[in-house]
């Protein structure tokens, strides 16, 4: 089923303690569709990019299913560009440049063609422009998510708060929930989340995995112990863009095919972090990625026979 995504498509110049690069390719709605593409051939895009984006990468979204209608190429402007370098334990950064560029006053456009959408993915953008797009299609989608950052929480809270009250889904990390519930344990803030809007919460939590929270039920997932993770920018969109391209492709939005969702999501995001930008999750396949979710499944796969009798 169809998929459109709402985001991003940008520059990212990226600082880790490996390494440093130059303008890359990057962007909430890149990595989300980039990682949905190994699902779901039948996704929508609508974005903002400057005459400076390269053909080249437009060329591999649709070349992945990606529909680009959507998109808008601004004549005479420049894309949006973010730059971050992150600390030592690479879970944690600090943005060192935001440029909205094209994205200060960008109007999201929905072309009649998208308004049978039936998933979407509301990527990191103004909750402004988020909440554009769900009133601007005439028929609200079977499943809605969203992410958002700590960048908003800080500028516009109230906005923000509006936007989540509208969706299903909202994925976040643990830092950002516990800066929206304004509560450390991540328990109670799934609760006071919650209670704005979303009747499911995702908290990711880096190398920690990432929790499924619905009505009285919590769903823990591992993330892989990787030997070297070398940018981890991206990572919460890739994670994110496998969880609705699974669910679209499936057409099962249950609290188990949510649970397998985040698997899918996790695997495609433990690529996304070997290698800068969006270079690992171009080069691997679906081979790859089902040789991952293995290695997903047997590491939290264990027996208690003989310890409870
Ligand atoms: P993640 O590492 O999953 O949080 O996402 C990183 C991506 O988000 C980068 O490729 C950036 O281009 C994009 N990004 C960073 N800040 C913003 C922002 N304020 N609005 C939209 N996209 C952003």
């Amino acid at each position: 089923m169809s998929l459109l995504t709402v985001g991003s498509v940008a520059f990212d110049a990226i600082e880790t303690p490996f390494g440093k690069t130059d303008k890359i390719i990057g962007g909430a709605a890149t990595y989300i569709t980039l990682a949905a593409s190994f699902y779901n051939s039948d996704q929508k895009i609508v974005a903002v990019v400057g005459e400076d984006f390269p053909q080249d990468m437009l060329d591999t979204l649709k070349s992945r299913g990606v529909d680009l209608e959507g998109l808008q190429i601004k004549q005479g402007e420049k894309s949006f560009f973010w730059s971050g370098r992150y600390h030592n334990d690479m879970n944690s950064r600090d943005t060192l440049v935001t440029e909205l560029n094209v994205l200060e006053y960008f109007d999201p456009i929905i072309p009649e063609s998208y308004q049978d959408t039936e998933y979407l993915m509301l990527g990191n953008l103004s909750p402004q422009v988020q909440r554009t797009v769900i009133e601007r299609l005439h028929k609200r989608p079977k499943l809605v998510a969203m992410d958002t950052m700590n960048f908003w929480m800080d500028i516009a809270m109230d906005e923000l708060k509006k936007t989540i009250s509208m969706v299903d889904v909202l994925i976040i990390n643990d830092e950002e929930a516990r800066q929206l519930s304004g509560e450390y344990s991540l328990v109670r803030a799934s609760q006071m989340i919650r209670n704005l809007g979303p009747k499911y919460l995702i908290i990711k939590k880096g190398e920690h995995g990432a929790l499924l929270f619905h009505g009285n039920s919590v769903f823990s997932a591992p993330a892989l112990p990787l030997e070297e993770v070398f940018d981890p920018t991206g990572a919460g969109d890739t994670f994110a863009g496998g969880f609705m391209g699974y669910l679209a492709s499936t057409e099962d939005i249950s609290f188990d095919s949510m649970k397998r969702a985040i698997i899918h999501g996790s695997a495609l995001a433990s690529f996304c972090v070997e290698k800068f930008g969006t270079e690992q999750l171009t080069a691997v396949d679906r081979g790859d990625l089902e040789k991952r979710i293995g290695e997903f499944i047997s590491l939290t796969d264990f027996n208690m026979e003989h310890v409870i009798s």
